[in-house]
């Protein structure tokens, strides 16, 4: 039986900080954004966490070879696949309804490979943070996968805010900006996957959590320990040296945000940058469109610098 966590949520929402903190405690081993091992690992050829060209490392090579041995599939064909089956809209089918043949293959794909890392890690917790919702339908619905979701979200006009702000990716050969999203665009996105995000509950039954990225950054240490207690995971030694300084181990996540090449001492606090920084338009646009999921994840209508 291989435990794996899996984040939720719409991008820019904290989980890739989260997912390295988790990953720098023993017993625990973080994949990223598992979701886009095919496209950007083993197609694009982007880095691995640990700085080696995707089909340089040599774990995630040892992972492969113990999942699918001589029947490699084609990576460029399971991408094509993931995307005919895991759209957005479909996670509540993905989740419950019956699978076509190419979801059950998907489904087996998928499965060999959880428990590939659980084999070659020996991790006690796998943490995927895809993100993805309906990249989480199926993980309750995998023999021999004990599921946990961890769904993440943040305030809309922080998250619109980060969108905006140009990010280069560090992943790739060349230097190139991350995908930016207007006001609009950004907070349909947070609407629909936090939406999508909250269907999944029932499917996890009792092993899903909601983290505001807020109520963790004034708590990093007891928020995550909190997770790993939640999950049943065995804290040992803590990457923490005070309540919001974690020392970060490095990593071989497939993919995510650049801020997972970040590794030794960091001092964790909110990112607040937008209260001060952002401009009345965009804010007013994401707070109009937001208004009741804003109640309802307990963020104030109005905003204080
Ligand atoms: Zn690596």
């Amino acid at each position: 039986m291989v435990k794996v966590l899996y984040i939720v949520g719409w991008g820019r929402s904290g989980t890739t900080i989260v997912d390295n903190i988790l990953n720098s405690y023993e017993n625990v081993f973080s994949t990223g954004e598992l979701f886009y091992l095919w496209r950007r690992g083993l197609v694009q050829k982007r880095k691995c966490g640990c700085g080696a060209r995707f089909a340089a490392c040599e774990l995630w090579a040892e992972i492969l070879d113990v999942a699918y041995g001589s029947d490699q599939p084609d990576p460029e064909a399971v991408d094509e696949l993931q995307k005919r089956i895991t759209r957005v809209r479909h996670t509540p089918s993905l989740a419950s309804g019956p699978l076509t043949d190419e979801g059950e293959e998907y489904r087996r794909l998928l499965a060999r490979l959880y428990h590939a890392i659980g084999e070659v890690t020996g991790a006690k917790l796998i943490v995927d943070s895809s993100k993805v919702p309906s990249g989480a339908a199926l993980l309750p619905r995998m023999r021999g996968v004990e599921p946990y979701l961890l769904h993440m979200v943040r305030d809309p006009r922080a998250v619109t805010h980060s969108w905006m702000r140009p990010t280069p990716q560090l992943d790739r050969p060349k230097p190139q900006l991350m995908q930016q999203h207007k006001p609009a665009d950004s907070t349909m996105h947070w609407l629909v996957w936090n939406a999508f995000a909250e269907r999944l509950y029932r499917a996890y039954p009792n092993r899903h959590r909601m983290l505001r990225y807020e109520d963790f950054a004034a708590a990093p240490r007891r928020t995550v320990e909190e997770l790993l207690e939640f999950s049943g995971t065995p804290v040992t030694e803590s990457p923490f040296l005070d309540d919001s300084t974690v020392r970060l181990e490095p990593n071989h996540t497939v993919s995510g945000n650049p801020s997972r090449f970040r590794t030794g001492e960091i001092a964790l606090r909110a990112d607040e940058r937008w209260r001060a920084d952002q401009r009345t338009g965009p804010r007013l646009a994401v707070t109009a469109l937001a208004l009741p999921m804003l109640h309802r994840y307990g963020y104030r209508v109005s905003v204080a610098a």
